[in-house]
């Protein structure tokens, strides 16, 4: 199991990188998380409940304002070298491209919302310890880790959902990723020790008390390392199903079916893949549903069968499951874990694995035992730590 460098440890690096790099020191150093969701999958394009923590894994930023209009930014990670765009004259239609259109996107859709301070142009130089493409949000803690440096350099005064939503907007109209609410409000929002309960229509949020730790409890995170190419499109797919369910039942969303009436809502519907997306959105709601209430009775052992129900219900009915998802499911399951299912978009990425803390090393083992007798790649397991949301390091 790897630990990542705390932000406090990286905002030093982050900050010298970016004082070589532009030949001043940053303004500030700011750190926004990744994220891992427990439960509610699918669910977030459907008004439904979703419950992500976030990961002590971190992009950290460091940023300094500019008054020529020029914005410059840098990864430290992408092999890049710095690339420079016109602050004003940024448009979704000219695709900045590549990972810049992370940054640049959040400087659009700020300068979209009226505050035109962003014009002036930054300087940003960064580094994230969240794995890309694993399902975890590298994408959206870039977007949140800029947004809440210029909101604070600014003096903007938006707030964490406020600033989850630009990056939704980022992500959606200037990079072109389809993506709900739930990445960048994790990254936003999430508090230490906690898990984040969002309501995806009003966007109402509950902090949930997750201290597994306490009930000798411990959340693997198995990041498999595969992203298979099925999963382009696979998306917009199912939210065309779900949509095209919602319409058939007569609601604005599925959100709008209870579970109770979901036999019924089933009968009325003709279309064999839409029903499976109907029950599958429905019954992953109940299932976030039955994790609050069970961690607010304090027993987060009987989450583990939710978690597993909720994977089956992803592989067979939703199937945006993989084999290596799959495997690790099975072989963590075989050798004991509580339960474990597949999280985030899925065709590859990462689970999560619910497990008594005695026994995580002997069911980490068993997944990467079951891994190379498959002949897959070795998969990445870590401690899913509940960890603080976006702040400002130095
Ligand atoms: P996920 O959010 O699950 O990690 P995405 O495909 O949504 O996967 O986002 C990954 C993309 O985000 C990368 O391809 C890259 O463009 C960008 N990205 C993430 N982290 C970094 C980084 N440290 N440096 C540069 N680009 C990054
Ligand atoms: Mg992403």
């Amino acid at each position: 199991m790897e630990a990542p460098t705390t932000p406090e440890e990286s905002a030093r690096a982050v900050a010298e990188g970016f004082t070589r790099l532009y030949g001043s020191a940053p303004e500030g150093v700011w750190a926004a998380p990744g994220r891992v969701n427990l439960i509610g999958e699918y669910t977030d394009f459907n008004d439904g409940f979703v419950m992500p923590l976030a990961l002590p894994h971190t992009a950290v930023a460091a940023v300094s304002r500019r008054t020529d209009g020029r914005l410059r930014v840098h990864s430290a990670d992408s092999g890049e070298g710095v690339v420079t765009l016109d602050a004003a004259g940024l448009r979704p239609e000219d695709g900045a491209g590549g990972w810049a259109a992370y940054p640049a996107g959040v400087v659009w859709a700020l300068r979209e919302a009226g505050h035109h301070a962003v014009t002036g142009g930054a300087d940003v130089h960064l580094a994230s310890t969240v794995p890309t493409g694993a399902g975890l949000s590298s994408s959206a803690a870039l977007e949140i880790v800029v947004a809440l440096a210029l909101n604070d350099l600014h003096g903007l005064g938006l707030s964490r959902p406020e600033l989850a939503r630009l990056g939704q907007r980022a992500e959606n109209a200037f990079v072109g990723v389809p993506c709900g609410v739930m990445d960048q409000t994790a990254s936003a929002c999430a508090a230490e020790g906690h898990l984040l309960h969002l309501d995806t229509r009003d966007l109402s949020l509950r902090q949930v008390p997750f201290d597994l730790a306490a009930q000798g409890l411990a959340l693997l995170v198995v990041d498999t390392r595969v992203k298979h190419a099925l999963g382009d499109g696979a998306y917009a797919e199912r939210r065309a199903g779900c949509e095209a369910g919602a319409r058939a039942l007569g609601v604005r969303a599925l959100r709008d079916v209870g579970y109770a009436r979901l036999p019924e809502a089933l009968d009325r519907l003709e279309n064999p893949t839409v029903r499976a997306y109907v029950r599958h959105v429905v019954s992953d709601n109940e299932r976030v549903r039955r994790t609050m209430a069970l961690l607010d009775a304090g027993d987060a052992r009987a989450v583990g069968p939710v978690l597993t129900e909720g994977h089956v219900s992803l592989r067979d009915d939703l199937r945006v499951s993989a084999p290596e998802l799959d495997l690790v499911v099975e072989a963590a399951n075989a050798a004991g874990a509580l339960g474990a299912r597949m999280t985030g978009g899925g065709f590859g990425g990462s689970a999560v694995v619910l497990v008594e803390s005695g026994d995580a090393e002997a069911v980490t083992k068993a997944v990467e035992d079951a891994f190379a007798a498959a002949g897959h790649t070795a998969p990445r397991v870590f401690p899913a730590i509940p960890s603080a949301g976006a702040r400002r390091v130095s």
